[in-house]
């Protein structure tokens, strides 16, 4: 059996336990590898090692071009490795083939745009009210940051955040989620071969309690970066809290899409197909509560199921697969019973409802792309995150029932306005509570933009330059130019 271990230092590491668990392939309900099970005595060395490259080490005394050159040489490391860490993905994820393949060799873009951003941080000359005085500020990295990564995106959710963290000087501890452990420790073994001294990124793998918790708390860590559910990060940030470290969470959404009567149909059709059902539904923004206009109902959900009916289920290598497995074996049963908690609200199974049983699903998790009519705002299925292939229907009148509907709960992620009129287009995104609005168009994403929650859906943004600023800190520097220091006991 292949065991995958620890990255600390710049070397592959056994755990300090001697203990491994098991990870398992989605598709075909084998455990596959085993990864190495952290504790506290690991996060503590690789905190330590994050610490030393920070202050003392080689990496401390590069100039920022300097770093951005090694990001730029990590960047071409991935775009050659892409097929392989893809194909590391599916199997330990059951992501798509497809998806993974582009997505792969989408990644260097991060790591070519921050390594470009990371000597272009500039710091600012203060025109003063006082004479006599020369103001500057700095922008200085904070330090050891933890990366927290959730299973749906280990590589992308990794990457948008140690590429910015990087390019600030910071250095980095990953704690990939225990479901998807694998891509995460292959993927920092470039960084290595890219040239990044030792102890710039440190992977630690193993539970939430074990790895996760002493991480958040151990002193030398000044930032944290979480992806994950909205409980974990609260419990992260309340944690944070006490030591008053820096912040970013990427937590869950309920995102709406919103489709008025003068939208171009067939596109909205597409666009909420994809905004729901592509990564099997497991991605933050999916676009899981479709609002439709009272006037269309009939017509789109008509379209809509047609389409879906379509959905190929099957071995997520394939690349004519469109929907794969769920990834975890928790996750399936949770993504089942919220089809039993809708059935039992009242809502009516339009599609789907069942366990993937067609015989290109084998063993694996799989979820029948589902869809829910006749939804209601204040049903579960509306209010709660499921993270799965199941889209809830619900209906409005007009825009300022959208628009009440769609921020009608806690989170605040994507959303989704598909008309023709732009008008209400941009009086719709003005409304909207919701850190990403898409119009005519669901989903897309780019380094260049920033991406993050309002509500509970998170603090703070990942991508763009807004990301850079989440790993920098702000100094002062006050210097006198002539004016004389005043005898302080003197009273004038
Ligand atoms: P999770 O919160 O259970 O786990 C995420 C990570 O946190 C894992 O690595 C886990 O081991 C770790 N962890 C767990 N307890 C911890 C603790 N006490 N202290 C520190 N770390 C701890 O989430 P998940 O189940 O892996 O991922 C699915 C969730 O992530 C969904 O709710 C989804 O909405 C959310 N998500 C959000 C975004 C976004 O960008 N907003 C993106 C992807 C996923």
């Amino acid at each position: 059996m292949q065991r995958f271990e620890m990255f600390i230092n710049g070397e592959s590491c056994a755990p300090a336990s001697g203990e491994w668990f098991d990870t398992e392939n989605p598709f075909t309900d084998e455990t596959w590898a085993q990864i190495a099970k952290g504790n506290a005595t690991d996060v503590d060395l690789a905190v330590q090692s994050a610490h030393a490259a920070f202050s003392t080490g080689p990496w401390s005394q590069m100039s920022a071009s300097q770093r951005g050159l090694l990001l730029h040489r990590v960047g071409d490391l991935i775009a050659r490795d892409a097929k392989r860490l893809a194909e590391l993905e599916v199997r330990d994820n059951g992501k798509l083939m497809a998806e993974m393949l582009g997505q792969c060799q989408y990644l260097p873009q991060w790591y070519y745009y921050f390594g470009g951003l990371a000597d272009k941080i500039q710091g600012a000359v203060i025109p003063l009210d006082k004479k006599g005085y020369f103001n500057y500020t700095r922008n200085e990295p904070l330090g050891v940051v933890a990366a927290i990564t959730p299973w749906n995106s280990p590589l992308l959710l990794a990457t948008w955040k140690i590429a910015p963290a990087l390019a600030a000087g910071c250095t980095v501890v990953i704690k990939p989620s225990e479901f998807t452990s694998a891509s995460t420790i292959e993927f920092a073994k470039l960084f290595t071969e890219a040239g990044f001294p030792p102890g710039v990124v440190n992977v630690v793998t193993g539970f939430g309690a074990d790895v996760g918790s002493p991480l958040v708390e151990h002193p030398l860590v000044k930032k944290i970066t979480f992806t994950g559910a909205d409980s974990t990060g609260r419990a992260i940030n309340e944690a944070a809290a006490r030591q008053f470290k820096h912040v970013s969470l990427e937590l869950g959404g309920k995102s709406p899409n919103i489709v008025f009567e003068d939208a171009d149909l067939e596109d909205a059709v597409n666009g909420a197909v994809s905004g729901i059902f592509a990564a099997t539904g497991q991605t933050c923004i999916a676009g899981s509560r479709l609002l439709l206009q009272t006037s269309i109902y009939d017509t789109f959900v008509d379209k809509l199921v047609t389409l879906a009916r379509t959905a190929k289920m099957g071995d997520p290598a394939s690349m004519d697969t469109q929907v794969g497995p769920v990834t975890t074996r928790p996750q399936y049963q949770k993504v089942l019973s919220y089809i039993e908690t809708a059935t039992q609200e009242g809502a009516t199974l339009l599609l789907g409802g069942k366990p993937g049983s067609a015989p290109e699903c084998g063993n694996g998790w799989f979820v029948e792309p589902t869809i829910f009519g006749d939804v209601s705002n204040n049903m579960r299925i509306a209010q709660e995150e499921v993270f799965g292939p199941i889209l809830s229907i619900i209906k409005f009148k007009d825009e300022d029932d959208a628009v009440a509907l769609a921020n009608d709960v806690r989170f605040g992620l994507g959303s989704g306005v598909w008309t023709k009129d732009i008008g209400r287009s941009i009086r719709v995104a003005e409304r909207l509570q919701a850190g990403m609005v898409w119009v005519n168009s669901y989903r897309a994403v780019s380094y260049m933009s920033p991406f993050g929650g309002y509500k509970d859906s998170g603090l703070g943004r990942e991508n763009s330059i807004d990301a850079i600023r989440e790993y920098l800190q702000t100094k002062s520097v006050w210097i006198n130019t002539g004016v004389k220091t005043a005898n302080p006991f003197v009273m004038r």
